[in-house]
């Protein structure tokens, strides 16, 4: 069956679309894709440039009424199950929307799915007891609420999380909560936070020392310092980054996540199906990035009647990208199918690739777009410069490159019998 409503206006964009929806979409995809895609360009392509130059909070009045639109296309929650009020896809279906929604910066939040609310849904998910449930993932799964994610601290290096400083004491009933966290995404505007916290520091194994416990950013204690400014964005709302105290913070002991001292096991959970989100929203922001160069390319004149895309060093930009998004796109989508038929544990390798890989393509294609458009391309004139700033920290969130690169190499070179 072929496609309906793929097009954007712009044929080789609307090919591209064509190829990858014919060779990996599954019937119930070919159903929701062009709906969503429609959705996009009708409710939010046009708005977008007029949004980034507004505070979010009043974005976020707009989105909401947006979203209420979302829920009657029957597109809310894709990325969860039916059962939750989603739309019940497998890992492979929720890649491929995920590019769709990458292709701008409200894709995600306007139909649920945004980080770290995401991630947090499926923690509460495989984790949350029945109360938990009512109170924190019903409202998220509506949409009512924001959440936040607070592991990593200011002090110590993130890449190696079992440095951490930040305590739960149990006491009684309740859980006592100390510690100093930053980088908490989305923290301004949060209902609560999901913090990882040393519980168990006698434990041998430091994977085994940290939990995570829910804290409502209303608790005695939680304070929200600051939003931590990123190259001149002071940052507000679901789009900001806190710096959070934790002065003993009480929360019940019913707050906590799995098993006491699960904190990392519960982490990788989150992990996995997490990268093929983030990677696959990169693609969709490399895809836009790509369009806005060849646009530019094509009706920028450096000389009467001379394109910039007449000239060769702007050909091999768009032919490296035009490779990289490809392959970039191939590797998460092998990498999505090796979790879901063989989990998580048997795809690490593949996962460590697409992160760093997808990254840096993200990295690469944005820069060179950057660049295609002169002096254009560092204005808030355009998306790019959005991009530019905001998703510079892929190479940084989620494991570092080299982190990612040093756990591939380990796993290849074991096979040759080189010790880690
Ligand atoms: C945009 C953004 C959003 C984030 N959101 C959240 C969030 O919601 N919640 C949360 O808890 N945290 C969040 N983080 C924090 C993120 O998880 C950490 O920044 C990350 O784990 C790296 O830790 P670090 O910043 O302390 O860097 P460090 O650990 O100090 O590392 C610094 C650099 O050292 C290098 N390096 C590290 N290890 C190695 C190694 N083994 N070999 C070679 N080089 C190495 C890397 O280049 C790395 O970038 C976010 C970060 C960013 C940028």
């Amino acid at each position: 069956m072929a496609p309906r409503n793929l097009s954007d206006g712009n044929p080789f964009f609307q090919k591209q679309m064509y190829n990858m929806i014919e060779l990996f979409a599954t019937e119930r995809l070919r159903s929701l894709y062009p709906r969503i895609k429609a959705f996009l360009e009708e409710e939010i392509y046009p708005f977008e440039a007029e949004w980034l130059q507004m505070p979010f909070k009043e974005v976020e009045k707009i989105l909401r009424a947006k979203r209420e639109k979302v829920k009657s296309l029957r597109a809310w929650n894709p990325y969860h199950g039916e059962s939750h009020g989603g739309a019940g896809l497998n890992l492979m279906e929720v890649a491929q929307l995920g590019e769709l929604l990458g292709r701008s910066p409200f894709g995600h939040f306007t139909f649920n799915c945004q980080a770290p609310d995401a991630g947090n849904i499926e923690l509460l998910l495989l984790y949350g007891n029945e109360e938990i449930r009512q109170r924190y993932l019903h409202p998220l799964l509506e949409g009512e609420i924001r959440s936040c994610f607070s592991m990593t601290e200011p002090g110590l290096a993130g890449s190696n999380p079992v440095l951490m400083a930040t305590t739960a004491v149990r006491d009684g009933e309740h859980y006592v909560i100390n510690g100093h966290k930053w980088f908490t995404t989305a923290a301004d505007g949060a209902a609560f936070a999901i913090v990882m916290a040393v519980t168990n520091p006698e434990a041998e194994s430091p994977y085994k020392r940290a939990s995570m416990i829910i804290v409502p950013t209303d608790t005695p204690g939680f304070e929200r310092v600051r939003n931590i400014p990123v190259m001149g964005h002071p940052g507000e709302g679901w789009h900001s980054h806190g710096e959070i105290r934790y002065t003993d913070v009480r929360v019940p002991a019913g707050n906590l996540l799995g098993p006491e001292g699960g904190g990392f096991m519960l982490a990788q959970e989150r992990l996995g199906p997490g990268r093929i989100h983030h990677c696959m929203r990169w693609i969709g922001i490399c895809e836009r990035a790509f369009d806005l160069m060849c646009r530019r390319a094509a009706s920028r004149e450096i000389a009467p009647g001379r394109a910039l895309g007449q000239m060769q060093m702007v050909q091999s930009f768009i032919a490296e990208s035009r490779a990289e998004i490809d392959a970039a796109r191939l590797m998460v989508l092998h990498a999505a199918l090796k979790i879901q038929e063989q989990g998580q544990h048997a795809a690490a390798a593949e996962i460590s690739t697409i992160k760093f890989f997808a990254a840096n393509v993200l990295h690469k294609v944005v820069d060179r777009a950057v660049q295609v458009h002169g002096a254009l391309g560092v204005t808030d004139d355009t998306l790019l410069s959005y991009y530019y700033r905001e998703e510079r920290g892929a190479r940084i969130y989620d494991g570092p490159d080299e982190t990612h690169k040093a756990s591939l190499a380990r796993k290849i070179l074991k096979q040759y019998g080189v010790k880690a």
